[in-house]
């Protein structure tokens, strides 16, 4: 196996292109438990960690621009604010050291249905900037999932960037496992209230082939927010609309019975966690009295 070390982005991208095999490293922490467990043997591995701009982040007026290799230690510790979400999210992978090393660009790499990042970067609505020596292409991450573990990167490029839209309103992620660390999600769900535009989106993980949006339940619960003036009078949103909600999104799941869980287990927890994360996220933007003035 050679081992690529170039040591900036161009010269990265004129490795990759020359070696479209390589297989780039990040954190490592997918990357080296594979090459550990022999379930691949690449002929170019491709070490990412001298370029210093993959670990660098801008916060602009609407969106957050996240170099692919900053760890999750940074995003809990400094982009709390702007990326609710992702930061929730960050706080439950692996543990210290794996927050430490590992990243959203490798999560994305990987593109496990199971990645915790996903469900928050579904529901706050991203890109993911890659490029190669052809150019760049700033992909919709709902379009970046192309299958279990697969994604829309070609041979040749590289994970650049994710931009990230900054929280307008509350977000919440909940994770199902068999304990509080160190554990692939069973399922997962993400939830990000957009007052700004009068909309909520969602994230579903380990719940289907790939990470997905529940676009049915969004739709219902943004028709049904809206038609009730609940963005404006601030009412608690009611029961029914709870309940509708949290079914269209079990119906979205097309989940597998596997070691982690049943199928039909998969389908309850995630319904029962949108539920549940609505009822917090909405709490929150009620109690926060960003209703009429925040979501004009
Ligand atoms: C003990 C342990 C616990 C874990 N727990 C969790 C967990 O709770 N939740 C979770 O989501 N994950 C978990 N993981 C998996 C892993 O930590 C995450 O997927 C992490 O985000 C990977 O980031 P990384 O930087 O280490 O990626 P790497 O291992 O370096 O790379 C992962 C993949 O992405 C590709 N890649 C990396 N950077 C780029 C780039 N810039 N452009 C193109 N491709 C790229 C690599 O080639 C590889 O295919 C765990 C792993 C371990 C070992």
């Amino acid at each position: 196996m050679d081992f690529l070390r170039p040591a900036g982005w161009e010269e990265a991208l004129a490795a990759k292109a020359e070696h479209p095999t390589a297989v780039p490293i990040a954190g490592g922490t997918d990357v080296m438990v594979e090459i550990n467990f022999d379930h691949r043997r690449p002929e170019y591995l491709m070490d990412l960690n001298r370029i210093g701009e993959l670990r660098e982040w801008a916060v602009g007026d609407e969106h957050v621009r996240l170099g692919a290799s900053v760890p999750y230690t940074q995003i809990m510790e400094h982009l709390r604010t702007e990326l609710p979400g992702l930061a929730l999210a960050s706080h439950t992978v692996g543990s210290p050291q794996i927050r430490n090393r590992g990243s959203v660009g490798g999560n994305l790499g990987a593109a496990s249905p199971a990645g915790d990042a996903h469900p928050a970067l579904l529901s706050a609505g991203a890109e993911v900037e890659v490029e190669s020596v052809r150019g760049v292409r700033r992909i919709p991450v709902e379009e970046f999932y192309t299958g279990v573990k697969r994604n829309a990167l070609a041979p040749d490029e590289l994970i650049k960037a994710v931009h990230i839209k900054k929280a307008s309103g509350p977000q919440q992620f909940s994770k199902v496992g068999t304990r509080n660390a160190m554990v692939i999600a069973v399922c997962a769900f993400g939830i990000a209230l957009h007052p700004d535009s009068r909309t909520v989106k969602t994230g579903i993980g380990s719940a289907a082939p790939t990470p997905l949006r529940a676009r049915v339940a969004e739709d219902f619960l943004n028709a049904a927010l809206e038609e009730g003036g609940f963005w404006d009078n601030g009412k608690v949103i009611t029961p029914s609309i709870a309940k509708q909600f949290a079914d269209l999104v079990s119906g979205a799941c097309n989940p597998i019975d596997d070691v982690r869980g049943t199928a039909k287990y998969r389908r309850h927890a995630v319904g029962i966690m949108a539920r549940r994360t609505l009822g917090w996220t909405w709490e929150q933007y009620r109690s926060a009295g960003t209703t009429l003035e925040g979501a004009a």
